[in-house]
C-alpha cells in the first residue's frame, strides 16, 4: 500500500477496536448468552475480560485514562458491542455513558483525575441516580434533598430504576439544594461514593435484560463532602444531566441498532433455511417485505445517528438530533424485533427454539428510559416549533 494510501493512525486503531468487538461479541459473547440469562449474571471472569480489553474507559478522555473516542468513533463501536444480548453493554455502558458522563463534562480536573482513570480501568462501576418515584418523565420534579452541614451535604431520599445500582460503587445523583425550590431550579449533581448511608435495594424483577441489575437506591442521612459536587457550584444539575442526555440519547441510538442487526441476520438464516409449502420461506414475497422493511429501517438508523454524531464532534448543538436519533432507532427495534418473532412463527415465540423470544422481551426496555417515545416526540416538537419562531 502506498503511502498516500495509509490509513490514518485514527481510522486504523478504530478499525482494530472494532475487530476486536466484533470476534468478542460472536465468539466469546453469544456462546454464554443462554447461561447469562439464566443466571441473571455476567461471569465476573468476562467482566475482567472486557476490563483488561480497556472496554470501560471507551468515552473517558486519554488524558484521564480513557480511549477518548469521538462521538462518531463510540456509535460505531455501539452498532457492533450491541449486537448482543444487552446485558453486555449495560455492563460497560454506564462507565462509557451516563455514568461518567457528568464528570466528563462539568466535572472539575481534581474531580476526573480523583475518578474518570478508575471508572477507565474499570476498577470502579458507575450510574446515573435521577428517576425518583415520582420524577420518571418529569425529571425536574426530584424531591431528594441535599442540605449543607459545615464541609458536607446531608442527602436524603430514595431514586428508583437505577441501572447497575446494585453493582456500583459511585452514582451521579440529582438532589435539591435549593430550599424552597421546584422544578429544574435548585438542582446539584454529586458523584457520591458507595458509603453506609447510601442503600441500594434488591435487583427488580424484570421483563427482559437478564444480567443487568436494576435496583432503587436510598439515602439515609448519607453524608457526602462539598467537594464532591459535580463542576463544583450548586445549583447546576439539570444542566448538567442535559449535557449527558443529550450526548447519551445517541450513544443509546446507536446501542438500538445492534439488537436489530442481530435480530435481522438471525431471521434471514432461518427464513433461508426454514422450508413451507416444499421450498425456503424466503422465497415468499410476504415474507420478503419483512426482511426488505427491517434492513431499510435500520440502515435509515445508522445514517441518522452518524450524521447526528459527526454533527455533536464538530460541536454543533445536537438536542434535536439526538431526540429524533433516540426516538427512531428505538422504535425501529422494536419493530424489527416483532418482525423477527413472526419471520420465526412459532420458534419465535419458544425461548427453547430461538433466542428471538429473549432479544423481543430485551429491547422492549429501549422505548422507556432516557425519555420515552412520548417525551422524545414532544421534545422534537418543541424544538421544531421553537426554531422557527
Ligand atoms: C430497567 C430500567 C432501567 C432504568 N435505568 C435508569 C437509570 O440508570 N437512571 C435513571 O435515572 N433512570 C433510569 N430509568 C428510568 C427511566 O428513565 C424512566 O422509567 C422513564 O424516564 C419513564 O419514567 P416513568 O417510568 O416514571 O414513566 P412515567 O413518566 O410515569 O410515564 C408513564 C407514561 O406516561 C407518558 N407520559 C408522561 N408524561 C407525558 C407527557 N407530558 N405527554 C405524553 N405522555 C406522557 C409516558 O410516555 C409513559 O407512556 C430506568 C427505567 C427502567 C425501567
Amino acid at each position: 500500500m502506498s503511502q498516500a494510501q495509509a490509513p490514518h493512525p485514527a481510522d486504523a486503531r478504530l478499525q482494530a477496536l472494532i475487530a476486536d468487538i466484533r470476534h468478542f461479541v460472536r465468539h466469546r459473547w453469544h456462546p454464554l448468552e443462554e447461561q447469562i440469562e439464566r443466571d441473571d449474571e455476567i461471569p465476573p471472569a468476562v467482566v475482567q475480560e472486557l476490563r483488561d480489553k480497556g472496554y470501560f474507559g471507551w468515552s473517558i478522555p486519554q488524558a484521564h485514562g480513557g480511549l477518548g473516542l469521538s462521538t462518531e468513533e463510540l456509535v460505531r463501536c455501539a452498532f457492533e458491542l450491541s449486537q448482543a444480548s444487552v446485558a453486555l453493554r449495560a455492563r460497560v455502558g454506564t462507565n462509557t455513558g451516563i455514568g461518567s458522563e457528568a464528570l466528563v463534562a462539568d466535572g472539575t480536573e481534581a474531580q476526573k483525575q480523583r475518578w474518570l482513570p478508575r471508572m477507565a480501568r474499570g476498577e470502579l462501576t458507575g450510574c446515573l441516580a435521577l428517576t425518583e418515584p415520582d420524577a420518571g418523565s418529569e425529571a425536574s420534579n426530584i424531591q431528594t434533598t441535599a442540605h449543607r452541614e459545615g464541609d458536607h451535604y446531608v442527602l436524603n431520599g430514595s431514586k428508583r430504576f437505577i441501572t447497575n445500582a446494585p453493582l456500583a460503587d459511585v452514582f451521579t445523583v440529582i438532589a435539591r439544594t435549593g430550599e424552597g425550590s421546584t422544578g429544574s431550579e435548585g438542582l446539584t449533581a454529586f458523584f457520591v461514593e458507595r458509603s453506609p448511608g447510601l442503600v441500594t435495594g434488591q435487583p427488580y424483577r424484570k421483563m427482559g435484560q437478564a444480567g443487568s441489575p436494576v435496583s432503587d437506591v436510598h439515602f439515609q442521612d448519607c453524608r457526602v463532602p462539598a467537594d464532591q459536587i459535580i463542576g463544583g457550584r450548586e445549583g447546576q444539575g439539570f444542566r448538567t444531566v442535559m449535557k449527558v442526555l443529550n450526548k447519551q440519547r445517541l450513544h443509546l441510538a446507536a446501542l438500538c441498532t445492534g439488537p436489530a442487526i442481530r435480530m435481522l441476520d438471525l431471521a434471514l438464516a432461518h427464513v433461508r433455511q426454514r422450508e413451507q409449502f416444499g421450498q425456503p420461506v424466503a422465497n415468499f414475497q410476504l415474507v420478503q417485505a419483512m426482511l426488505a422493511d427491517s434492513r431499510t429501517e435500520i440502515f435509515a438508523a445508522q445514517s441518522m445517528i452518524l450524521e447526528a454524531a459527526r454533527a455533536r464532534d464538530r460541536g454543533e448543538d445536537v438536542a434535536l438530533s439526538a431526540s429524533m436519533c433516540k426516538y427512531f432507532a428505538s422504535e425501529m427495534c422494536g419493530r424489527v424485533a416483532d418482525r423477527a418473532v413472526q419471520m420465526f412463527g412459532g420458534a419465535g415465540y419458544v425461548a427453547d427454539f430461538s433466542p428471538i423470544e429473549r432479544y423481543f422481551r430485551d429491547v422492549r426496555l429501549f422505548r422507556l428510559y432516557e425519555g420515552t417515545s412520548q417525551i422524545h416526540q414532544l421534545n422534537i416538537a418543541k424544538l421544531m416549533l421553537r426554531e422557527s419562531a
